[in-house]
């Protein structure tokens, strides 16, 4: 039995949870493989390694040296290793960090050395090797080159027998180091499962698994004890980022199941991520959302019999690299759902003038400030009446929906709301699924 086991960065924010980190290793003897990331908030308000990380790498551009930014790391980590006790020599490690960190000067490097100096001083607290992912894991065009990965990787960690491998980053193919987006040392732990043929991969965080929606919207929102693949990929790139949307490509290749655990409570059973789920007796499985949407709405007369209309507005969003969410349609109607980011700078007002001479709609507008909420669930099919439950809801709340999209998986129904309705609608909509029904407690 392999089990992979990654720790996030609450896990890993100071010595002694470092300590009960060994202590949930040293119970499990299949607990071969450990990916870490940088270290997290200890409090509110405290910093994240990996952001006063980019906040050095400002430092450099600007002066050409590590400042202030870079001594708060250096800090956080001389701590660490004093509260452990270590015979680590991390004051040298941290020079050639900082002296690497300007003669690269790259921010995809500077960001990685957050997961570096973690898994160096976790894997002489463990006593265990540790793994280099520049060495082992490789991008190519920006993206994971995942067959050379499995490779490299699986051998490496064959090789090993056990090892700490730091999340979060590889190396192109020039042999620079290359980070995932934030939040990716969930796939460098599902890589890893992969490339060794792991039998299971567990997401160590702070909570005890994956919640009905986020808790701080709803507290202490009842917990999922088994979702699908398609139930987390749904629900983590909406927004419940408990792990990243990407991870769960490498494991469910391969049918390993997800374990996501509470390192401050392991003995609670957590979440199961499993490749099919029998059907449980709730209709939805859990909700999510994110804020900050702009859709732009087009409406032509007979535009269903305009052959090729769609064809022409999305080429003009992939000539400017903008890519969309939803695509709700109407018979003379369509709408493109975009991360607001995308339309700021004048790019707006641009597309309205390529859009308006390419197709010559009747109208074209931009609803801005929309949020997405995704209502997720395999047993949404089975049950008549979840749309007249979920709008009655949210009506019932005073919410007016901006827009709806039934996705064609039948998995997910998505509601458009104005921002400032976001909190107000995840609510109304958790205790109509959720308060009426007898809720799941995680044990
Ligand atoms: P880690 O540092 O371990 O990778 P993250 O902060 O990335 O942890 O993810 C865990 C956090 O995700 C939780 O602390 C919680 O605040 C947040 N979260 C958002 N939505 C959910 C949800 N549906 N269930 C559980 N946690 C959620
Ligand atoms: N440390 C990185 C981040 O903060 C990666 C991770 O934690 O997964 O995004
Ligand atoms: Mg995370």
């Amino acid at each position: 039995m392999i089990k992979v086991c990654k720790f996030g960065g609450t896990s890993m924010a100071n010595g002694i949870n470092m300590e009960r980190i060994a202590g949930i290793i040293g119970q499990d003897s299949s607990r071969k493989f450990i990916v870490v990331s940088a270290p997290g908030k200890r409090f509110g308000g405290d910093s994240k390694i990996t952001d006063l990380l980019y906040e050095t790498q400002k430092e450099v551009e600007q002066s050409g040296t590590v400042g202030k930014a870079f001594e708060k790391v250096a800090a956080r980590f001389e701590r660490i290793v004093d509260e452990l006790h270590l015979a680590f020599d991390i004051g040298s490690v941290l020079r050639e960090t900082a002296a690497a960190i300007e003669r690269e000067k790259s921010p995809d490097f500077t960001a990685s050395r957050g997961e570096y100096l973690a898994a160096r001083i976790m894997a002489e607290l463990l006593g265990v090797p540790f793994l280099e992912a520049g060495d082992v894991i490789f991008f190519r065009g920006g993206r994971l080159d995942a067959q050379r990965t499995y490779e490299a990787l699986g051998a490496a960690m064959k090789a090993c027998g056990r090892a700490v491998i730091p999340g979060f980053y590889g190396s192109d193919e020039t042999g620079a180091v290359r980070t995932f987006s934030r939040g990716g040392s969930d796939i460098t732990g599902a890589v890893a499962a992969r490339a060794v043929g792991a039998d299971l991969y567990e997401n160590w965080t702070d909570v005890s698994g994956f919640l009905a929606c986020d808790p701080r919207i709803v507290p202490s929102p009842v917990g999922i004890r088994e979702l699908s693949y398609r139930e987390l990929r749904e629900l983590s790139y909406m927004g419940a980022n408990v792990m990243h949307s990407e991870s769960i490509f490498p494991v469910r290749e391969a049918d390993i199941p997800i374990q996501i655990k509470n390192t401050f409570r392991p003995e609670d059973e957590g979440t199961a991520i499993l490749p099919t789920v029998p059907l449980s007796s709730r209709t939805v499985t859990g909700i999510a959302g994110r804020e900050h949407f702009s859709v732009i709405y087009l409406e032509k007369s007979l535009m269903n019999e305009e052959i090729g209309f769609a064809g022409k507005v999305l080429r003009i969003l992939a000539d400017h690299a903008i890519s969309f969410e939803h695509m709700p349609s109407g018979i003379d109607t369509m709408s493109f759902v975009i991360d607001s980011d995308f339309l700021k700078d004048g790019v707006w007002e641009t597309l309205k003038r390529e859009i308006t001479e390419a197709v010559r709609p009747d109208r074209i507008d931009l609803i801005s400030d929309i949020a997405l909420i995704a209502v997720v669930g395999h047993g949404m099919t089975r049950s008549v009446g979840t749309s007249a439950r979920l709008f009655a809801a949210i009506a019932n709340a005073g919410v007016n929906v901006r827009m709806i999209d039934q996705g064609s998986s039948e998995l997910n129904i998505i509601v458009g709301v104005d921002n400032r309705n976001y909190a107000r609608t995840v609510c109304a909509v958790y205790d109509e699924f959720f308060r009426s029904d007898a809720p799941v407690p995680l044990s």
